[in-house]
């Protein structure tokens, strides 16, 4: 059964992955809008199907495969198929004979020239890509991003990767690293408050890489900022209440984020900083261009700020040559730290990465146990970590609530889940900013008592 031509301008979006994805995914379905489609909640009601994908690790990546086989059969009704993103980048043209019902296939340094591809579609070709961009100066900037949280927004200031991690295929799925002007950067946040925004997120795979481009329409060498002074100059926007960035590289962690940190009240006091493993000589394989002294020192300028800033991280282990000992130091690093969280995952080989071919790889079921073990000793740290917010106050932004469990949630500015009860007759609003005393604390989360 063919369908109507009104139909087909319906597009259905699922997204996976990081939060960069799922930002870039927002700036996707703007600008479909713009291009007079209809997004719908269901791939039954779609003209067109869309798969934002993840490549970081096998089982991410396997997902996109897992959903395009289920939906096969829906080509026969006209539906077109599309991928996106980081796998799209990594498989090109093979995901065509893969699965040949797809018609798009298109990495996030090409969603650029979205509209003209979406034009193709519409013209009934059927093999249409977007995947020769990687190497462009230029970053994803449009007026049309489909914002899906009306009090929490995200801007990409930093697009790419130049690092090239021995595991990671960031540098060739996303391409070479490009940043936005602080003048663009500043602009968007100020429509963003202008909209009523409070709370704004800087994105970047390096975020803290950001190198404000000279010579950009509308950039000047005497407006150039570093990554620091942009974000105390988002920080200082009139309307903003919370800004926070992520991911910071280790390498290019500067004091002077601390300072910023330090001088701007509305600057949260989390950094997530990702250290992948507390063993140098693992570092030094990763080629994560850093020691293990040279990261403790950079925690040690967060540890001596002023106001208490949360740590987290992301930690691979397993990887290949990682011994009992180079773990270890691992776990004895994470007491060192003192983390809020860490996010730990098993090494996965990767395609076109440099340790696809290292020796001494790691079997699966000690890299589960180390995984295991890791996050055990990870529980029993925040256990008793978490239980210092006991009797403080904290403001949360407040996200929502719990009907089950008659309980608001909020979030802190040290980006912690604080679940909390209210006083009969009270009824915070989701997006406003209220005063909490924390009564108790679990290994994830906190819980509380609205203050009136
Ligand atoms: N740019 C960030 C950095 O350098 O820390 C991280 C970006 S990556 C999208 C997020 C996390 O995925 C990494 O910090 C790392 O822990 C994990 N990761 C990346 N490649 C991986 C792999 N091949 N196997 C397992 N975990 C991986
Ligand atoms: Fe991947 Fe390393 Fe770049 Fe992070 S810094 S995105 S881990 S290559």
């Amino acid at each position: 059964m063919a369908m109507s031509a009104d139909a087909q301008k319906t597009f259905y979006l699922e997204v996976f992955g990081c939060q960069m994805n799922v930002h870039d995914s927002e700036k996707v379905i703007g600008t479909l809008l713009a291009q007079g489609y209809r997004q719908v909640s269901t791939v039954e009601e779609a003209g067109l199907i869309l798969y934002n994908t993840c490549s970081i690790r096998d089982k991410a990546e396997q997902k996109v495969f897992h959903r395009l086989a289920d939906y096969k059969k829906l080509q026969a009704q006209g539906k077109r198929f599309g991928v996106l993103g980081c796998v799209a980048q990594q498989e090109g043209e093979k995901i065509f004979e893969r699965a040949p019902h797809v018609s798009l296939v298109c990495g996030s340094a090409s969603y650029r020239n979205l509209p003209q591809m979406l034009i193709q579609i519409e013209a009934g070709k059927q093999r249409v890509t977007g995947l020769d961009d990687r190497e462009t100066d230029e970053c994803f900037e449009t007026e049309f991003t489909a914002r899906t949280n009306p009090h929490r927004g995200y801007i990409t200031i930093i697009e790419g990767c130049d690092k090239f991690c021995a595991y990671c295929v960031v540098p060739y799925t996303r391409g070479k690293e490009r940043s936005r002007t602080s003048e663009s950067v500043l602009a968007e946040a100020r429509q963003m408050t202008d909209l009523g925004y409070t709370e704004i997120q800087l994105l970047g795979q390096n975020v803290n890489s950001y190198k404000d481009p000279e010579g950009n329409p509308g950039s000047s060498k005497s407006s150039k900022k570093t990554f620091a002074e942009l974000l105390a100059a988002v920080g200082e926007v009139p309307g903003i209440r919370r800004v926070r960035f992520t991911t910071s590289h280790p390498r290019d962690f500067g004091r002077d984020i601390v300072d910023a940190i330090d001088a701007v009240p509305t600057l949260c006091d989390h950094v997530h900083l990702p250290v992948q493993t507390g063993s140098t000589r693992v570092l030094d394989a990763m080629q994560r261009l850093y020691t293990r002294d040279q990261y403790l020192e950079r925690i040690a300028w967060m540890k001596a700020a002023k106001r208490e800033i949360s740590i987290t991280t992301d930690v691979i282990v397993g990887f290949p040559g990682e011994t009992e000992a180079d773990f270890a130091e691992t776990l004895g690093l994470l007491e060192e730290v003192g983390y809020d969280a860490v996010f730990a995952f098993k090494y996965s080989p990767r395609p076109n990465t440099p340790s696809l071919s290292m020796e001494d790889a790691i079997p699966d079921e000690e890299k589960a146990r180390r995984l295991e073990v890791l996050m055990a000793k990870q529980r029993e740290i925040q256990s008793a970590s978490y239980k210092r917010y006991i009797g403080t106050h904290c403001e949360v932004m407040v996200e929502g609530r719990n009907e089950a469990r008659a309980q608001w949630i909020g979030r802190t500015t040290h980006n912690k889940t604080l679940n909390f009860t209210v006083p009969e007759g009270a009824n915070p609003k989701a997006g406003s900013y209220v005063p909490v005393i924390v009564t108790g604390s679990f290994p994830n989360s906190l819980l509380g008592e609205l203050v009136v």
